[in-house]
This record gives C-alpha cells, sequence and structure tokens, in this order.
C-alpha cells in the first residue's frame, strides 16, 4: 500500500516526526479508507486505499519514491504513524521486537541501583515504536495503546514482549483499555489481562526509595504518573525545614509523601477525588509516615485557595500540578487563562520566603507559554526568581522533530 504526501508533510517525515495526518495526503486524503470500510483485493488508490487500521503503508512524496514506512489508522486523525525511514529492515514484528528490546536495555541501565520498580519501558514515539506505551510496575507491565493501528499487531508482539519482560522480572502483562471494560461495571475497571498471572489491582511500586502505592486497575494514565518521578526527588529535597506544604491537585500523594518524608512539618493534600486520598494516606503509611499528623482534603484546588487566603492561611512550600488545561490546540487561550487564576490564586497563599513549584503536562502550552503565566502580573508579587526549569525524565524520551512529545514543565520559583 502506497500513501502519497504533500511536500509539507513529506518534509516533516524527513525531519523524524512520527506522524502523517489525514490533511498531510496528497489529494486532500480523499480516497483514503473511509471509516470501517475494507475491501481487500481492489487496485489501491494513491492515498491509502482500502487500507485497514494496522496496514503496513509505504509513504512517497513529489520527488521522493521512498520515504519510508508507517502503519495505517483508519480511525484517528493521524492517518500514518511513521516506524523506519530506511528500506531494510522490513517493517514486521520482528523489527518491531527489536525497538522494544532496545528501549528496554537502555532501562536496564538507567534505573540500575536506583532503588526505583515503576518506570516507562516504551515511551511510543520517543522510543521510535510509534503509539505503544508500556509501564512497568515491579513484576507487572502495562500497555498502552494510541490509536487503533497496533492492535491488530498485539498478538504477534506479545511472544516478544513475554520473553524480554520476562527475562528483566516482569511476569504479568495488561492492557489498557480505554474504557470502563464492562459497561455497567460500577467498579470501573479499565485493565485487561494479556499474560501470565492475574494482575493485582493494586500494589506498592518503590520510587527513588519511597514506596508509592499504584491503583492498576483504576488509577489514571496507566496507574501512576510516572513522569515526575524526578521532579517528586526534587520536592523532597527542597522540603527539609519547612513548616507548611500544600500539594495542589495531589492524587495519590506522590509529591506529598516525598515532602513529608524530606522533613516538612505539616503537608495539606487538595484533590477532588476522595479514592486518591485514601491511596495517598496508604502510601504514607508504608513509608513509616503517620497520615494523621498531615491533612488530606476533598476539595476544588481553586475553592480550596479562596478559602485558605480568606482564612489568612500561608504555606512555604507550594505544589501545584494540574491536569492538562489544554487538550487541544484550540482550548489553549482559555487553557492559559486557567494557568493564570490558579498561579495568582496560589501566589496569594504563598508566604515571603516560599518556593513555589507550578507544573503543567499539556504539549499545547510551551514553556514560554506557561512562564507568561507566572510573571509578576499574575502572581502580583516581585519577589521571586526561577530557579530551575525541569521536564520529563529519561524513561519519557522523545525525538528533535516530535515537540508534541514534550509536555511536562516544572518550574521551581523561590
Ligand atoms: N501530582 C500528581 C498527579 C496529578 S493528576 C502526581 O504526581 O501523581 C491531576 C489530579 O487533579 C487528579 O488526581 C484529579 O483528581 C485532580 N483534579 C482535577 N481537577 C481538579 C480540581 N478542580 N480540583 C482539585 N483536584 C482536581
Amino acid at each position: 500500500m502506497r500513501v502519497h504526501l504533500t511536500a509539507t508533510a513529506a518534509a516533516a517525515v524527513r525531519r523524524g516526526h512520527p506522524w502523517v495526518y489525514r490533511d498531510g495526503i496528497a489529494g486532500g486524503g480523499e480516497g483514503a479508507a473511509r471509516r470501517g470500510e475494507r475491501r481487500r483485493g481492489e487496485s489501491a488508490p494513491r492515498a491509502g486505499g482500502a487500507a485497514a487500521s494496522g496496514d503496513v503503508v509505504e509513504l512517497s512524496a513529489e520527488g521522493a519514491p521512498f520515504l519510508g514506512r508507517g502503519l495505517w489508522d483508519a480511525e484517528s486523525a493521524i492517518a500514518v504513524r511513521v516506524f523506519q525511514r530506511t528500506q531494510a529492515p522490513k517493517l514486521d514484528e520482528r523489527a518491531i521486537a527489536e525497538r522494544l528490546e532496545r528501549a528496554f536495555a537502555l532501562r536496564d541501565g538507567w534505573f540500575a541501583g536506583r532503588d526505583t520498580t515503576a518506570y516507562r519501558l516504551c515511551n511510543g514515539e520517543g522510543d521510535r515504536v510509534p503509539s505503544l506505551v508500556i509501564d512497568r510496575y515491579d513484576r507487572a507491565a502495562v500497555v498502552r495503546l494510541d490509536g487503533d493501528m497496533l492492535a491488530p499487531w498485539l498478538d504477534r508482539l506479545l511472544p516478544h514482549l513475554a520473553r524480554a519482560l520476562g527475562a528483566r522480572g516482569v511476569r504479568s502483562i495488561g492492557l489498557r483499555a480505554r474504557a470502563p471494560l464492562a459497561s455497567g461495571d460500577a467498579e470501573g475497571k479499565k485493565l485487561a489481562h494479556l499474560h501470565g498471572p492475574p494482575l493485582p489491582d493494586r500494589l506498592f511500586v518503590r520510587e527513588s526509595g519511597v514506596a508509592m502505592e499504584v491503583d492498576l486497575a483504576r488509577g489514571q494514565k496507566t496507574g501512576a504518573f510516572l513522569d515526575q518521578r524526578d521532579n517528586r526527588a526534587r520536592v523532597r529535597a527542597l522540603a527539609a525545614g519547612r513548616r507548611r506544604v500544600l500539594n495542589l491537585f495531589s492524587y495519590a500523594g506522590g509529591f506529598s509523601v516525598a515532602a513529608a518524608l524530606g522533613g516538612a512539618g505539616r503537608v495539606t493534600s487538595v484533590d477532588s477525588a476522595s479514592a486518591a486520598h485514601a491511596s495517598a494516606q496508604r502510601t504514607f503509611r508504608e513509608n513509616g509516615v503517620d497520615p494523621a499528623a498531615h491533612e488530606f482534603v476533598t476539595a476544588d484546588a481553586f475553592d480550596f485557595l479562596e478559602k485558605a487566603h480568606a482564612r489568612g492561611d500561608r504555606y512555604d512550600l507550594i505544589i501545584s500540578d494540574p491536569p492538562s488545561f489544554a487538550p487541544s490546540e484550540r482550548a489553549k487561550p482559555r487553557a492559559l487563562g486557567a494557568y493564570r487564576r490558579l498561579h495568582t490564586a496560589v501566589a496569594r497563599v504563598l508566604d515571603r520566603g516560599g518556593v513555589l513549584c507550578a507544573a503543567s503536562c499539556s504539549s499545547h502550552i510551551t514553556a514560554e507559554d506557561f512562564l507568561a503565566t507566572l510573571d509578576d502580573a499574575t502572581l502580583e508579587r516581585d519577589d521571586l526568581r526561577i530557579r530551575a526549569i525541569h521536564g520529563q525524565p529519561e524513561d519519557h524520551p522523545t525525538l528533535p522533530a516530535w515537540w508534541e512529545g514534550r509536555y511536562l514543565k516544572f518550574v521551581v520559583l523561590e
């Protein structure tokens, strides 16, 4: 199957960008596979023809008979994810398994001796295996597929995965479903079994020497926000001697327990989900920290900040890690407004001499965009400086041309 690209899309593929949007197909993509339709045996039109999700396609453009190979997605706005830009080897499960082995071997080196049993084994596009995310939680691995193109490959990839991961102590493999598995399942389980002994619903992993409960069955992402690992360690170091710490959007309390272990007097965790606090409290106990010495508030963060300000409460270390406010480019102006409102409210309860850690996990908000929501006018103060700007850790690698992969900003102001 051949897919002929526009000049713009071809240039992006040459730079190593792994996505071809439907409008990057010459002829506007008409003739490309219509939803769900598949007519095998028919001669294929130039632009993807009767391709089905998972089919290998060869990419070409004006003056470039071979640009690369990718997999077709009949449903998503991303029509092709590019796997290779060279003729050899051919794109089959062995070629993909080799890429995976490289990704796993890198982690062996990165995480040796770090007392860390949870990390991203494969970051999809960033590890040059587009759309395939695999997270390790100790003896369990959770697979997530973005789009549909790798779903038909999963059966063929699974033996390779089981072998390569088994050799590293992973016994069970699960698949993160996009929606709860059974409709009407009040518990809302989102984890399907693929291989090995049944996966536990919940387990403790270790992260930089800290125990952390992970809810595999119902948690967010594949269970935890592994991308904040290094930033949690940074918060631990920043917490020494702090009297009152505020962790907004605390989820399972990763930053909270880091602050408590780092020596903070009292840590207040705020999240709208009460189940997250129950998990956080188990994590506190597992680390020998009494949750009763700290505070867990189920509330909207904006409401909480307003009330805290009215009460005259002040904090000397604040972490703010909200969900993505900008899921799309279109949502960007509104998202910037939301970050501004949040940061104005946060700055009102930050002590003079305090530290503010502000995070954004939206790829549509660049670092400069985000910093503009932390300027003096927004914070209504002139005493803070940027101490550091951090991003995502090495197990969430990206590609130079794939800016969409660089989503995490973690700004430390003091
Ligand atoms: N900092 C966490 C990840 C945060 S994820 C970590 O390191 O693990 C975002 C969290 O924000 C979720 O737990 C969600 O329940 C919570 N949330 C979303 N909207 C909220 C709101 N308006 N107020 C408070 N919490 C909110």
